[in-house]
């Protein structure tokens, strides 16, 4: 049977709450997301539940790191929705501040973010990580948790908040959660909301096509032509632009030139008309 999750608004009541488990020695987990969850973020709940005494998911659609052209307007949002899914995970309370809440007047200050952010998505979107560094340094000091559990499907993400932590001694530790996948290999994602029908029959093939790349990587091939070709493969199954195919270092994100020996990581950006999706896998 669900519980009910108590859903805040004010930072006020979120420290009452937290100072309550605080004094009874319970470890906090925290879930940031921008809501309308789908099974990817609940199996972020689920990972958090098992790691922690209390589970905090924050829902908050975060304007700083879309850019103005970007989707912030018609991103999907469904609070009620949202709810329900958490109660039925476990969730002990949601996080769902205002953007004056989260801003007040007068808000000036950032985190910029390090090396991880510099290319590959900074080169595309380059706000976006400044944004996602700032509120989650806010996140983390505001719900205080102990850990912090985030999607490998913003792998990219994860290095930049992972070099925040570390940098700047951030007390608390990031777990990085496998991707979950639909049945045909599509990542989920908020933003496959968008896509039409014939969009969605192609898009699996992004997973298809890195995770080719990553076998042949494995096996010791020509990086430079199989990106190529992978960019080929991309554009002639119908997507319109493809951002970047790379081959990166798994903890650095540094440019890998050759195959053989080390972790290492393929990531993609691809637009299917008016959305941009993105994947990555181990290789
Ligand atoms: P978002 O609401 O898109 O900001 O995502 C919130 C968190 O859920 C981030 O840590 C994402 O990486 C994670 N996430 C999103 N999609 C998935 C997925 N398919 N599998 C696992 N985690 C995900």
């Amino acid at each position: 049977m669900s519980k009910k999750v108590n859903i805040v608004r004010s930072l006020k009541a979120l420290r009452k709450e937290t100072a309550k488990w605080r004094y009874k020695k319970r470890s906090i987990a925290l879930v940031p997301t921008m809501g309308a969850l789908h099974d990817g973020h609940l199996s972020l709940v689920r990972l958090a539940r098992k790691k922690a005494d209390r589970v905090v998911v924050s829902i908050f659609v975060n304007p700083s790191q879309f850019a103005p052209h970007e989707d912030l307007a018609r991103y999907p949002r469904d609070e009620a929705g949202d709810v329900a899914k958490l109660a039925a995970v476990g969730a002990d309370l949601v996080w769902a501040p205002s953007v004056a809440e989260m801003y007040p007047d007068g808000f000036s200050t950032a985190v910029q973010p390090g090396s991880a952010a510099r290319d590959l998505e900074g080169a595309f979107r380059p706000q976006h990580f400044g944004g996602v560094a700032t509120v989650c340094c806010k996140l983390f000091s505001q719900v205080t948790p102990d850990i912090a559990v985030f999607g490998q499907k913003d792998y990219q993400q994860l290095c930049v908040l992972n070099q925040m932590v570390r940098d700047l001694n951030l007390p608390l530790k990031l777990i990085g959660a496998p991707t979950k996948r639909e049945p045909d290999g599509l990542a989920m994602s908020s933003r496959n909301a968008y896509l039409t029908s014939e969009e969605r029959q192609i898009a699996p093939k992004l997973h298809a096509t890195i995770a080719a790349l990553a076998e042949d990587v494995r096996a010791g091939a020509d990086i430079a032509a199989r990106v190529a070709a992978a960019k080929r493969s991309l554009l002639a199954a119908g997507f319109g632009k493809v951002d970047y195919v790379e081959v990166r270092d798994a903890e650095t994100l540094a440019p890998v030139e050759t195959g053989g020996q080390g972790a290492r990581r393929v990531l993609v950006a691809a637009w299917l008309g008016k959305t941009r999706l993105i994947d990555n896998v181990a290789a």
